[in-house]
């Protein structure tokens, strides 16, 4: 395969600077990465193009081999190598990305380099989601529709016409910044001609305008797993926003809310639900039909159930780890029967007095004691 111009890999020009170079070498890195490559029809091009940029980058980044192949060309450098170097060896891109640690330090491993603010990861978004208790505890799939910037499909993110490539920006040879002298002082600012960016666009992509992201909605399927509870994050890892100049895009972050159930609380992975009873069942006892996540069971009423105890339903709450599943703990209340007629209230005059004598109502009866010493002590 004939060798293309190391210069023109790196579409760089024949006097770039050290600090273009690695710029430019970085920015193809980025490009043709494993991670942003994993369609198998890209692979196979992007690593030859990596392969290729990297070949580049190692010949100019050396001073006599970049001085031996202006002079020479290929044949001096392969001349000076002797056999070895290039493409036919294996591969690894771990290893290439292991031996650049500081060519990529500022933009894989979070040093803040001086560049870092051209080549921006993207910005993260959050989306809050709502979703019923059932599909909190089961989980769920759903799917949301996110707007949010993208990198422009047309121009790769390079935001140059397709075909084309964005040029050193000659006012500030790719830094970015310019000084400017004033009086005494020299002061540094943001280029004029390219924001910053170290490049211009000639022939801007007419799709995203030249700014390599545009604005999509796009319709993602997420997966809320099981057990998910109020304010639980899901990570959606670059999900979010596009980075500029093919920096790595943000990530999504799914918020979960969960909507109040219309019987059950939830805490941690303990059920509650408020069950009220007549006072029949609450005198005698009997059997009441609850509802659980899995389907109806059958709580017993102890006899003589007095309002507000708690009846437990062991394993009818939220499923979790083995032995960490929660209860359904059922509070049970009694009703007072209301829109009674002449006759029911016979009935309940007469239940009243049958029950007037005899120790019936412990807990009143100590009250009313309590309240009988509370006057004697006032006076
Ligand atoms: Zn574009
Ligand atoms: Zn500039």
């Amino acid at each position: 395969m004939a060798k293309h111009d190391y210069y023109d890999v790196l579409g760089i020009s024949r006097n770039a600077s050290d600090n273009e170079l690695k710029k430019a070498y970085r920015k193809l890195a980025m490009k043709y990465h494993p991670d942003r490559n994993q369609k198998e029809s890209d692979k196979k091009n992007a690593e030859e193009k990596f392969k290729e940029a990297k070949e580049a980058y190692e010949v100019l980044s050396d001073p006599k081999k970049r001085d031996t192949y202006d002079k020479f060309g290929h044949a001096g450098i392969e001349a000076g190598m002797g056999s070895g170097t290039g493409g036919s060896r294996g591969f690894n891109f771990s290893d290439v990305f292991g031996e650049m640690g500081d060519v990529f330090g500022d933009i894989f491993g979070g040093r803040s380099g001086q560049q870092s603010q051209r080549a921006q990861r993207g910005a993260d978004l959050r989306y809050t989601l709502e979703i019923d208790l059932e599909s909190a505890i089961h989980g769920t799939s759903v799917e949301i529709r996110i707007p949010r910037l993208t990198t422009c499909k047309s121009c790769g993110g390079s935001g140059a016409r397709k075909g084309s490539q964005p040029i050193t920006c000659k006012t500030c040879e790719g830094q970015g910044k310019v000084r400017i002298q004033q009086g005494f002082f020299t002061i540094e600012q943001t280029c004029p001609d390219c924001h910053g960016s170290g490049h211009t666009i000639k022939d801007p992509c007419p799709v995203c305008r030249g700014q390599g992201q545009v604005q999509e909605t796009k319709t993602l399927s997420v997966k809320i797993p099981a057990g998910v509870d109020e304010g639980n994050r899901i990570r959606l890892t670059g999900e979010g926003e596009a980075g500029s100049q093919s920096a790595p895009a943000g990530d999504l972050y799914i918020q979960i809310h969960i909507k109040p159930h219309s019987l059950f609380k939830r805490e941690g992975n303990h059920l509650y639900c408020d069950v009220p009873i007549s006072f029949t069942l609450a005198i005698l006892g009997g059997e009441i039909e609850i509802p659980t996540l899995t389907g109806v069971v059958k709580l017993h009423i102890p006899p003589e159930t007095q309002s507000g105890k708690i009846l437990r339903l062991r394993g009818k709450g939220v499923p979790g780890r083995p032995g960490v599943t929660g209860d359904l703990l059922c509070r049970v209340f009694v009703e007072t029967p209301i829109n009674l007629n002449k006759q029911q209230k016979e009935l309940a005059k007469a239940l009243d007095k049958e029950l007037y004598n005899g120790n019936h109502y412990p807990k009143a009866r100590h009250w009313f004691a309590s309240v009988k010493q509370f006057f004697t002590k006032q006076n």
